[in-house]
């Protein structure tokens, strides 16, 4: 069975196809500039060298057209006709209450995912036109979609509801959902593997470090709670994202700079975060290389994005009471030794000690605590898309 994963953003699209009997990639690829001028598609053939194919592509349909020609292209191609795409895993952004699992899309459930499109204006409305236009290219084959909200939907109320008027929860929808579900929970179940022993019982957390970044406090397997919110900007600094500030300083900027709702939602998501502090990059291996040249705020973002970690990290060890493993994924927390450590150095409190010979690892499973240390710290690459093509598998069987 073949599993088109598909990855749905306002003007670009990742996609993987993954034989699942033995859940290989067969291709993979990304439109950049979608509806833009410079539309462009780079497609790997597992095993072969990329392609760039540079065509006009006004909309979404267009450019999975285009993937789906890639697809069985003689050359470059991973399949001989599109009867070999036996089903379709969408990613979506916000499944807000409605969904917390991956489901069978239907019509109705089309209908429920417009409804979470307020909760998320930039994410979901591309994340549905990509379903639809499948739906229309594709259409005898199942689609289904995976939510990156839908894992943390196991949080209890103490840790989604905010001290806001409880009316505005009921009426508005206005609580914490939380997001890169999908990361967290495949980076709990490989704990599983790795350790050998049953996520009931055990106490994780979750540290996933890249562009965006979040942490989720896993408790018996289940998300227990988790740094983003109600929007992907809360918790921890990100690359361009603030995370935590008071929530004055939005009034006070609008008042004191006559800047307009739209104009702070932009800075606080756009201009902020390491970009913001650093003035460099968002990117932490050029704020990485300021900093080693002396760039004194370089510096001082690299260490406000540990500090925060760290402190999230001590804070969900007293929510649910101590920690068993902690994990690092995503571009950052997979590749950046000097990241981990600095994140990890002033916890050996709560017994977590990292050996700097094993921290020495890039991209790869790796255990990186001593072997003495009370917390297993481990590296664990992310995979969203297989997580994706194991739900979407599970569900067209149905
Ligand atoms: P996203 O999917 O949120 O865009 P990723 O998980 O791909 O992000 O992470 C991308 C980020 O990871 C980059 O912006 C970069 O800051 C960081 N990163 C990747 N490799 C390294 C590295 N070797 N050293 C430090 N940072 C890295």
């Amino acid at each position: 069975m073949n599993v088109l994963v598909i990855n749905c953003g306002s003007s670009s699209l990742k996609y993987q196809l993954i034989n699942m009997n033995d859940e290989s990639v067969l291709a993979k690829g990304l439109v950049e500039r979608i509806g833009i001028e410079g539309s462009v598609l780079k497609h790997e053939k597992t095993g072969m060298d990329k392609v760039v194919i540079q065509e006009p592509m006004k909309d979404h349909k267009d450019a999975i057209n285009h993937v789906l020609t890639a697809l069985v292209d003689a050359n470059y191609g991973a399949v001989k006709s599109l009867n070999e795409v036996d089903a379709v895993g969408h990613r979506v952004v916000h499944g807000g209450e409605k969904f917390a699992d991956s489901v069978l899309i239907t019509d109705e459930v089309i209908k429920a995912m417009k409804e979470c499109i307020e909760l998320a204006p930039l994410h979901n409305p591309p994340n549905i036109i990509g379903i639809e236009a499948c739906q229309e290219l594709l259409p005898s084959v199942p689609m289904v979609g995976v939510f990156d909200t839908a894992f943390h939907q196991t949080m209890p109320p103490v840790s989604y509801i905010y001290p806001l008027p409880y009316e505005l929860y009921e009426e508005l929808g206005i609580r914490r959902y939380g997001f890169h579900g999908t990361s967290h929970k495949y980076v709990s179940e490989r704990v599983e593997a790795l350790t050998g022993k049953e996520l009931e019982g055990m106490k994780i957390i979750t540290c996933h470090l890249g562009n965006g970044a979040s942490l989720t406090a896993i408790k018996d397997g289940k998300s227990f709670d988790t740094s983003m919110g109600m929007t992907p900007l809360e918790g921890l600094v990100m690359g361009t994202r603030c995370g935590d500030i008071d929530p004055a300083i939005v009034t006070f900027l609008m008042n004191k700079k006559n800047m307009t709702a739209e104009q702070v939602d932009n800075l606080m998501n756009k201009k902020s975060g390491v970009l913001g502090i650093s003035g460099v990059s968002s990117d932490f291996r050029d704020i990485e290389g300021a900093a080693d040249e002396g760039n004194t705020r370089a510096q001082l973002a690299l260490d406000k994005f540990a500090y925060t970690v760290k402190k999230y990290i001590g804070s969900y060890a007293a929510a649910m009471g101590g920690v068993d493993v902690l994990v690092f994924t995503a571009g950052l927390g997979e590749n950046s030794a000097p990241a981990r450590k600095e994140v990890c150095s002033g916890l050996e409190f709560l017994g977590v000690e990292i050996d700097d010979a094993k921290n020495n690892t890039r991209g790869k499973e790796a255990e990186i605590s001593k072997d003495n240390s009370k917390v297993k710290v481990f590296v664990i690459p992310t995979n969203e898309e297989l997580m994706i093509a194991r739900d979407t598998k599970a569900l067209a069987h149905k």
